[in-house]
């Protein structure tokens, strides 16, 4: 999607810092970071929100949360850590590109 920041992103036209990436996707430091550690999961495929979610990409989305569990250690989350996806308007999503934020390295408040 042309005017989509993360479709930018995952094909390298505005740089990242990625911290891991494979053919279906990026996980990238987020810009303006909510805690120590802070990153951005992506799908490479574009779609907004869960209401779009076919089987495909349902099945996409399980990986991604596996592969996020895989990697907690490497990405220093070992401690824990805290996952959110922000869905609409009310809930703040700026970015409509469904993107995980990662949220670790500290003790996190409840907000
Ligand atoms: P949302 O508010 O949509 O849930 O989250 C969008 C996130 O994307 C925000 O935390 C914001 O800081 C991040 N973000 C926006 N533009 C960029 C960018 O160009 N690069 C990176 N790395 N993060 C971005
Ligand atoms: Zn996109």
């Amino acid at each position: 999607m042309e005017n989509c920041i993360f479709c930018n992103i995952i094909a390298g036209e505005i740089p990242s810092a990625k911290v891991y990436e494979d053919e279906e996707m990026l996980i990238f430091k987020d810009i303006e970071p909510k805690a120590k550690i802070h990153l951005l999961c992506v799908p490479k495929e574009h779609f907004s929100t869960v209401a779009e979610l076919n089987d495909t990409r349902a099945a996409l989305l399980g990986r991604i949360f596996q592969k996020i569990g895989t990697l907690k250690d490497t990405l220093g989350l070992s401690e824990g850590y805290r996952l959110v996806i922000n869905q609409g308007e009310n809930a703040g999503q700026t970015v409509h590109h469904l993107h995980i934020h990662i949220l670790g390295g500290e003790t996190l408040p409840w907000e």
